[in-house]
Formats: structure tokens, sequence, C-alpha cells
């Protein structure tokens, strides 16, 4: 490729890190949902649940809350994690991951990554069980599948409890299975702005248990037996409902469903954007010092849902990774760094009190890697900007 393209080494117009792709169907959805009279928890959110549980096949129920936060608190709380447990979760993710653990009062453990992969392995899990292990987060980091028949086998093994945290991996291919019916326990995914599908805001429990996915529903409209929609749409008298749990108000908006239907429907359309936008990265790149992301392993039918395109600098790299980023951003580029490991937060280091030399793989990566941007309304312009000035800064070259 050509490292002279002065026309494409133009700093204007910025080119952000990541923008949601939302068309006139969203905008007509939402507006309908708006003239219906209907804005909360309604008929838009059990279409969204059914049309993303029939998305996913395998028997799953599919549960919507008002984020995937909310959903992975939910489902540990549904799985009866509490005070004294003890929940493994990678270093290698967002703090949602662990905060969640907090909530029900008990202790995140924070193990390292594998440093090819960047996601938790059976292994690291093996290491870190002591008798107060009830559970573990694996996240399919940027959308990579974990191992995930390794990760239950221990869990089977121990009698850990599974919950996925699938924020980057909708549509993750695991073994030619979709991630959200590998069968763990539960598996959360998040629509928030950036990720790979969006409603604002919002996220889905998934599940092949009916009593986990009751206690879902129940729980995020505040514990009550019988939902909103059905105490107001019941043409009998229907006034009575009965509170049985100290729960949450963690239910998604008809209109963030109506977002979400619309979206669910491209999906297969974003993904393949993002495959090729994935693909154009390697091959042009491909020369540089630079660590490229793993792919999933195609040929056991496994496949990356490229949430995120993460590249690390290598040590023989003229620049450093902060170098890098900033020139990026003097050219006109938004990059990002997913994630700073947890253990280097000051929350995680003083409630885990954890040595930053106990996660080696974490660190590494995380001295050297930044995301470049990656989402279906980049165009191919868009990219080859990107790539010039990395090509042009990662080779020396004065632009
Ligand atoms: C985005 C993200 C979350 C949280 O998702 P929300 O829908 O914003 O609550 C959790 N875990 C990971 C790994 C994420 O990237």
């Amino acid at each position: 490729m050509n490292d002279r393209a002065p026309d494409l080494l133009t700093t204007t117009p910025f080119l952000p890190f990541a923008l949601p792709d939302i068309g006139e169907e969203e905008i007509a959805e939402v507006v309908a949902c708006l003239r219906s009279g209907w804005v909360t928890t309604g008929p838009k959110t059990r279409q969204f649940e059914s049309d993303f549980a029939a998305y996913l096949g395998g028997g799953v129920e599919a549960v919507s809350v008002n984020s995937a936060t909310a959903g992975l608190h939910l489902a540990l709380e549904a799985l009866g994690i509490g005070a004294g447990d003890e929940v493994i979760v990678p270093t290698m993710t967002f703090t949602a991951t662990a905060e969640i653990v907090r909530y029900l009062g008990a202790s995140p453990i924070l193990a390292d990554v594998d440093g090819t992969t960047l996601n938790l392995t059976a292994d690291a899990i093996q290491a870190a069980i002591t008798p107060r292990t009830k559970a573990v987060i694996p996240v399919h980091y940027a959308g990579l599948p974990c191992d995930m028949d390794a990760i239950l086998s221990v869990a089977a093994a121990h009698n850990l409890r599974v919950v996925e945290d699938a924020a980057h991996a909708f549509p993750t291919l695991y073994r030619s299975q979709l991630v959200g019916t590998l069968g763990s326990d539960a598996t959360v995914f998040s629509f928030y702005a950036n990720k790979t599908m969006t409603t604002g805001e919002g996220g889905m429990v998934v599940t092949r248990a009916p009593e986990l996915a009751a206690r879902v529903r129940m729980m995020r409209i505040h514990g009550i037996r019988q939902d909103a929609f059905s105490r107001y749409t019941a043409t009998t008298p229907s006034w009575f409902y009965e509170v049985v749990a100290a729960g949450y108000k963690y239910n998604l908006t008809d209109i963030a469903a109506a977002i979400g239907v619309q979206q669910l429907r491209k999906i297969d359309a974003f993904l393949k954007r993002r495959q090729l936008l994935a693909a154009n990265y390697a091959e042009a790149l491909g020369d540089l010092p630079l660590v490229l992301p793993a792919d999933a392993d195609i040929a056991s039918g496994s496949r990356h849902a490229w949430h995120l395109y993460v590249i690390r600098l290598r040590d023989d790299a003229a620049i450093s990774r902060d170098a890098l980023i900033s020139r990026l951003c003097e050219l006109g580029i938004g990059t990002s760094v997913h994630f700073i490991p947890l253990h280097r937060h000051p929350v995680w280091r003083t409630i885990c009190h954890r040595a930053t030399s106990e996660f080696p793989a974490a660190e590494a990566s995380f001295a050297s890697m930044l995301s470049l941007p990656l989402y279906t309304r980049m165009s191919d312009a868009d990219q080859r900007r990107v790539i010039m000035a990395l090509r042009a800064t990662l080779s020396g070259q004065m632009v």
C-alpha cells in the first residue's frame, strides 16, 4: 500500500472512535411507539425479547433489562450469590463485571487473562478457586469467544455457577453455537451505544433455566409478581399485586425496545461489515510492528463478533502507545484503550489488594494496546485514513 497519500492524511473531519448505526427504520419504530401511548415495558419489549430469543435459538428465554450491568447483577442475584461468596472475574474487563459482585456483598476475585486471546482461561479459573468460590464470569473479550468447553468443565468439577459477560459478543459463535446458547447458567448482552447493536442503553439476560428467567423477570420490576403491562391492560379488575421480594428498577422501556427490534433485523448485515473492516485491517497492517488481534478458530466453527479491533505495539515499534494515540488524535482519528485492567483502578486496588505483578499478561497487553475505530458507519475511505495514519506514524515518516 502507498504510504504517501496526502489526501488521506487530512486531519478533518475528526473520525470518532465509535458511532451507533441508527436508520430510518429505528426512527419510525420509535415514533410508532410514542404514538401508541405505551412507552414503558410492554408489547415492544415483549416482541424484542421473543425476537432476540428466536435469533439465538437453542430453547433460550430472553429477559430484557435497562443495561448489561443490571442484567449481570440480576443473574448473580438469581443464582443466590451473596455475602462471603467469591466470584472469579478477569482483570481485563470493564468495571461493571466486578461491581455487580460487590452489589451482592460478595468478593470479585481478579484473574489474569491469556496473553494471546486476552480471555479468561480454565487454568486461571482453576488457580483462583477457593472453598468460597461460587461463580465465574468469563468475558468474551472484544467479541472473541472464551474456550467455554474448558471453562464449563472446570466449573462443573467445582460446582461453580457460570454467567457469561457477552457485552461484546453478539453474535459470536463458539464451536458452531451462538454465545447465549452454550449451556452456562446465564449470558448477558449489552445494547450500550457503542456495542454491536444498541438500544441507547439496554441489556438482555439469556438463559435456558425457566426459574432463573422468572426470578430475573420479577426482580427487574420491584419484586412484583405480575408485571405492570398485564396489570394495566387486563380487562378484568386487576388492581391487586403482591411484592414478594425487595427488587430493583431495571426494566427496559418500549421506546428502547423499539430501537432494538429494528437493530436486531440488521445484525447480520452489521456483522458482515465488521468482518470486512477487520479483514481490511489485518491485510493492511500485517507488516507493521504490531500484534494484531487473534481471530476466532474458524476451523472449529467459532466466529469473532468484532466489537473491538485491539492492536498492540511490538517492542520494536519506535513509538510508545501513548504517543501513538496522541499522534492519531492529531491526525483526526479517535482511538480508545480496552481496558485499563481492573487491578489498576483505585477501587479494586483497595478491595482486592492485588499486586500488578500477579497479572503479567494483562499488564503487558495494557501497556501496548489501543482500540482502532471499527463500526458499521465507517466508510472505506474512513478506514483508509486510519490505515494511512498508522502506516505513516509507525514507519517513522513525517506526516
Ligand atoms: C459495556 C460493557 C458492560 C456493561 O454494559 P452496560 O449495558 O453499559 O451496562 C459490561 N461488561 C463489558 C465487558 C462491557 O464492555
